[in-house]
């Protein structure tokens, strides 16, 4: 370390990126609790939290957001109540360019502050001609972000420029958004790998960029590679030649990302960046919802507003839907499985004690204790599972559904991810409703024709498959039912046979129960069990459905896949009828009973959704 870089260079401002009205970030902190590691009194008081899901997590394969996809998930991000939401690159493509001129208007963030992110000037260029910074100023944010890059390796070879540039690119670019009237952040890219080459050239960087006016100088592990260790050792470095405001943007390539985020805060650093369910590109980003609960349940640091914890594992779930993409059951903290018990032996512990076998209260991050059913079930689990269902099941009744569990899963039902259809089995075994009462199913039949159209085949377009020629498919389904004292036939078309038999269900049966219009099928999944049968081969179908306050999944196999389909739509709808009387939607008059009258037959037909 020069003397120069550690003395005279400006890394010497106390508290720069205290928010007004916040206390500054101190060192005085009460641990509220049994954790025993070692440096407790460094351990800031509060950070901020910088979610960098719409920029950085948008690098994740797979994920594609419209403008309005990224609207909704800052304003998820608010609600939750981090301190940053990084909207994405202006200037760099047309969608977050859409994005933050929308935000002026259409964004209202109560808590949050919305930021631009961008880099550095051009080597060689002025910061006033730049567009990249140009863009940044008419995000119209009032806080900025830009990378520039702290490793002597990637000015040398990728920006193939000086170093003493790159430095004066830093100094320049912060300079001019503060003058613009910005916040900045600073993103010193590669941070952790330069510092390991040419530590006196990390630190010029970052101190350019603080004596320039950057709030908060962010030390990036741009390749995801660095230990726990390492992080805790470089930032102790970085903190004693700094009172400056550090952060930490860590990448999970060594799956490290948020022990590196912890590891980060431990030495100092008072700035996260991280992704919401840790999206990001290759193996993402830190994972924000983690980090939040460790730093907030485990290390007694503030992060979000405390009352707002609990709205981590609903925000997790709620910006998976709106990015498409479905949480990992097992993702720490929010996943469905993340508190989720399967051994007979912990769940009658848990019973005993919650604290036994779960490492946080789960309803403090809004996660719930969940047990699982499956045939190695034993019958406490079952019995858990009935008293969360509000069921009463006697030992003869226990010993009915557990043999009867034993030979489903034998034939390949699997009920530990079929809550719905597992429902059914327990209310039919404890003689409590089970939607059952209220149709009976005579037939169904499917009809999927493909007829050729159009003429002369010859003249047509090249052809994509050597096979395909100009033809439509159209598929129909009758379902014969029993309900309301009558039968109805029903026949409507659909887009394929599941759909078409689930408008033909519907159509015989919503005019006796109105509230399933607010039941919705959410996923359709079909697995092969024993493929090396092939065509022949056992399939399984799982069936995700919702309504206003929840979902359910419901199962069917059979070696017929429309009769695996059937089996898991008929369990959803009466889940769904179940889920309805419950909430006192279904009025008594119109719970009628299937056999009840000596009416004649109705027959509808319909066009079902195409
Ligand atoms: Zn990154």
């Amino acid at each position: 370390m020069s003397p120069e870089v550690a003395g005279s260079n400006g890394l010497s401002r106390p508290d720069a990126g205290a928010a007004p009205g916040e206390p500054s970030h101190t060192h005085s902190h009460q641990t509220g609790g049994a954790h025993s590691h070692g440096h407790v009194s460094d351990l800031p008081e509060s950070v901020d939290i910088y979610d960098t899901t719409l920029r950085d997590g948008a690098q994740q394969e797979g994920m594609s957001l419209t403008v309005d996809d990224k609207l909704r998930v800052a304003e998820q991000l608010d609600h939750l109540g981090v301190a940053y939401v990084e909207g994405g690159w202006p200037g760099a493509n047309p969608k977050d360019e859409e994005f933050f001129r929308r935000a002026r208007s259409e964004l209202h963030l109560g808590h949050s502050t919305l930021v631009a992110f961008g880099s550095t000037r051009r080597a060689g260029g002025a910061a006033g001609d730049d567009e990249v910074l140009r863009h940044l100023v008419e995000a119209g944010t009032s806080a900025a972000c830009i990378v520039a890059k702290s490793s002597d390796l990637h000015v040398t070879e990728a920006l193939r420029t000086s170093l003493d540039e790159a430095v004066a690119m830093a100094a320049d670019s912060v300079g001019f958004l503060k003058a613009a009237g910005l916040r900045v952040f600073f993103d010193a890219e590669h941070f952790f790998d330069g510092w390991k080459r040419d530590a006196d050239f990390a630190l010029r960087v970052i101190a350019a960029a603080e004596e320039a006016g950057a709030e908060a100088l962010v030390l990036c592990d741009t390749n995801g590679g660095t230990l726990p260790d390492e992080v805790e050792r470089i930032v102790a470095e970085v903190h004693q030649r700094t009172s400056a405001v550090l952060g930490g943007h860590f990448h999970n390539d060594a799956g490290c990302a948020v022990a590196n985020t912890l590891a980060a805060v431990r030495q100092g650093a008072t700035h996260v960046q991280g992704c919401v369910n840790g999206y990001g590109e290759r193996a993402g980003n830190a994972d924000l919802s983690a980090t939040i609960a460790n730093l907030t349940l485990k290390m007694g640091v503030r992060t979000i507003p405390a009352d707002r914890l609990e709205r981590l594992t609903p925000v997790a779930h709620h910006i998976g839907e709106v990015v498409n993409l479905s949480l990992d059951p097992q993702r720490p903290y929010v996943g469905t499985a993340a508190f989720a018990h399967k051994a007979g032996l912990h769940t009658s512990a848990l019973a005993r004690r919650s604290d036994a076998y779960e490492h946080v209260q789960p309803d403090s991050v809004g996660n719930g204790t969940r047990f699982v059913v499956s045939e190695l079930a034993g019958r406490s689990t079952l019995q858990f599972k009935a008293a969360e269902l509000g069921l009463e099941l006697d030992s003869p009744a226990l010993g009915r559904v557990l043999d009867t569990l034993k030979r489903l899963e034998h034939a390949g039902y699997h009920f530990e991810v079929a809550d719905g259809s597992l429902e059914l089995l327990m209310r039919a075994a404890s003689g409590a409703a089970d939607g059952s009462e209220a149709f009976r199913i005579e037939s169904y039949r499917v009809i999927s024709e493909w007829r050729a159209t159009g003429e002369g085949l010859d003249d047509a377009e090249p052809l994509v498959h050597p096979w395909e020629s100009p033809g439509e498919v159209t598929t129909e389904a009758t379902v014969k039912v029993h309900v309301g004292g009558e039968r109805v036939v029903a026949t409507a078309e659909g887009n394929g046979p599941v759909n078409a038999l689930d408008a033909a269900l519907r159509m015989a049966i919503e005019p006796y129960f109105g509230a399933l219009r607010n039941v919705h099928l959410t996923d359709y999944r079909v697995r092969v069990l024993h493929s090396e049968r092939a065509t022949g081969a056992v399939t399984r179908v799982l069936l995700d459905t919702s309504d206003a306050d929840g979902t359910w999944s419901t199962i069917g196999v059979s070696e017929n896949i429309i009769e695996a389909s059937w089996q898991a739509l008929v369990d959803s709808v009466m889940i769904g009828l179940v889920r309805a009387s419950a909430a006192g939607a279904l009025p008594d008059a119109e719970v009628h009973h299937a056999d009840g009258g000596a009416g004649g037959t109705t027959t509808i037909e319909a066009v079902g959704a195409r």
